[in-house]
Formats: C-alpha cells, structure tokens, sequence
C-alpha cells in the first residue's frame, strides 16, 4: 500500500519532472530562467507568482554567486517553501462551543467526501460532531451525507427540500442543545446560476450568525487540485462573497500540476488547513509546505 506522501508525489510527478530536469547539468543563463518559467506556468503557477520565484532566485543566484544547478535547484525549493509558509495553519480546536464550519465548494471538487474526512479527524482529535445537510439542490448529496453519517454514528441534520439556511440555523442550535462540539454545514455547489449560489451562501451565512453570534468560525473553500487557473478564480470569488478562514485542496494524488498553490499565495494568501491525496478517510493531511515542495522539487 503507498503512503499518501508517494500518493502525492505521483500527483505531481509531471510538474515535478518538467521543473527538475531543467536543472540536471544545466548552465545557469537566461536560457534556464526562461524554461523555468515556462514550467512554472504550465503548473499554473500564474504569472504573478512565477515572476517572483525568478525573481527572487536571479536575486539570491547573484549574491550567492550559485555556479552550481543543484545548488540552484536548492535556491528554488527553499524560496517555494518560504512562500508556501504562510498558507501552513492548523485548524485551531475547542475555542468555541459549537465550532460552526460553513463548508463550500463547486461540485465536484470533493466536498462531501472531504466533510467526511473531516468529520473523522475531528473525531480522532475527541471532538463530537453534527452534519448539516445544506446542499438541499442536489438530492444525491443529501442522501450522501445521511448514508456517511449513518455509519459513522454522526447525526446529519436533513430536511427533505428544505430552505439550507433553515437547516443550518437547527443544525447549530441542536448542536448547542446537545453540546456537541463541532458543526459542519455542507452546501450547494452549483444553483440555476451563480449569482444565485453566491446569495444563498451569504443567506446561510447570515442565519448561522443569527443562531450563534460569532459564527461561523470558519468558512472553508473546498477546491480541486486539478482545475487549474480556474482554482484562483474560484478562491476569488467565494472569499469575496464570504469571507473564506481556510481552503482544502482535494486530488493531489491525480494529475494535479501543484502550482496553483503557489498562485494562491501570491494573489489569496488564504490558509490551506489540509490537502487531500485520495478518497480514503487517512488520505486527508494537514498541509505542509516543506514536505509538499520536496515533492515537487525533489
Ligand atoms: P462534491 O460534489 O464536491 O461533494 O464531490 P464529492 O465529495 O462527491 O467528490 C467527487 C469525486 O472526487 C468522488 O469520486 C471522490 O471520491 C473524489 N475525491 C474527493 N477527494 C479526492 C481526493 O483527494 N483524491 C482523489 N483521488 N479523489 C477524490
């Protein structure tokens, strides 16, 4: 059985190839820092972030007068690193009684699966847990969320063609009546339109704050690893209509390029609390800058 860290280095073994073998004898001149570019936007990196990994790394081969490409190599991985960092936070526990975590995403991107995942690790971590069945739209997700919580003796609160900020307002206060720890509230991914799904979410927002003040405590964007620029755009969007504490990035074991972190970092330094490098529950990791660019940059 692999570890979710081979898991995560064969997602990214593409980029990872396309980026280390420029370095492999390699002369360092512009023809290097062009090819370097082109690979790092082809890892959807962006531009922003592109040019400032060369950047810096034009500056530190100058004052360190690196001769060396390996030694390049580990100029990059460690300016990467530095600038991955800030994303590196650990979802902060038993602050508030209910946690209410307002879960969002576009379909598809894995979050029903990732609530799940979750659930589980704040288990692991002694915390009791509610589900709230918010993504009332899609029937299937519903029905997803009651089988998953059904046999994870979790309690899933659902109402058959609900209104979701309903749900979520008796989702928080049952969780208050029950003293159960944490509340994570799934929603709709995809509605008529998306001015539509935006509303509904500031709704949803409104109402869980009105059931509990200073809720929600978090609000956290589930996206795909593999959708590329398309990422950033969404990170965009949601954190401009909510207010986004967190990210998870999901599918870093497919065929993700992994660049798109180090766009976010640039443009929406918003922290990633957990990568997700498989559909198993384990394979949900706190992310981790360092082990995530020595899978990149080997
Ligand atoms: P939702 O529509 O956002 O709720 O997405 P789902 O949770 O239903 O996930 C969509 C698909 O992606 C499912 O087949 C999941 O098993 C799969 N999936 C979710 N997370 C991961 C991951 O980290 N790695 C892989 N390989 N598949 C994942």
């Amino acid at each position: 059985k692999q570890s979710w860290l081979t898991r995560l280095k064969n997602g990214l073994s593409k980029t990872s190839n396309n980026l280390t073998s420029l370095f492999v004898g390699a002369k360092i001149d512009d023809d290097l820092y062009e090819e370097l570019e082109s690979a790092l936007l082809m890892s959807d990196a962006g531009m922003e972030a592109t040019l400032y990994l060369l950047d810096e790394l034009k500056k530190q081969v100058k004052q360190q007068k690196l001769t060396d490409s390996e030694q390049v190599k580990t100029a990059l991985k460690n300016i990467f690193i530095e600038l991955l960092a800030p994303l590196e936070r650990s979802l902060e526990l038993g602050r508030h009684q209910p946690m209410v975590m307002m879960i969002a995403g576009v379909n598809g991107a894995g979050k029903t699966t990732t609530i799940g995942k979750l659930a589980k690790h704040l288990q692991a971590h002694h915390q009791s847990v509610l589900l709230a069945a918010g993504d009332t739209f899609r029937a299937a997700a519903r029905e997803q969320l009651t089988v998953w919580g059904e046999r994870n003796n979790v309690t899933v609160i659902s109402q058959e063609s609900g209104d979701p900020a309903a749900v979520a307002f008796d989702s928080v206060n049952s969780a208050i009546a029950k003293g159960i720890n944490v509340v994570m509230v799934d929603t709709a991914g995809r509605l008529p339109s998306q001015l539509h799904l935006m509303e509904e979410l500031k709704k949803i927002k409104r109402v869980v704050t009105k059931s509990m003040e200073g809720a929600p405590h978090q609000v956290i964007l589930v996206i795909d690893g593999n959708t590329g620029q398309n990422a950033l755009a969404q990170v965009k969007a949601f954190d401009d209509a909510l207010g986004l504490t967190g990210l998870v990035i999901t599918k870093l074991d497919g065929t993700a390029k992994g660049g798109i972190l180090a766009a976010i970092a640039k443009t929406r330094p918003i922290p990633v609390y957990f990568i997700g490098v498989g559909e198993k529950i384990e394979d949900l990791q706190p992310f981790n800058a360092r082990e995530f660019v020595e899978a990149l940059l080997g």
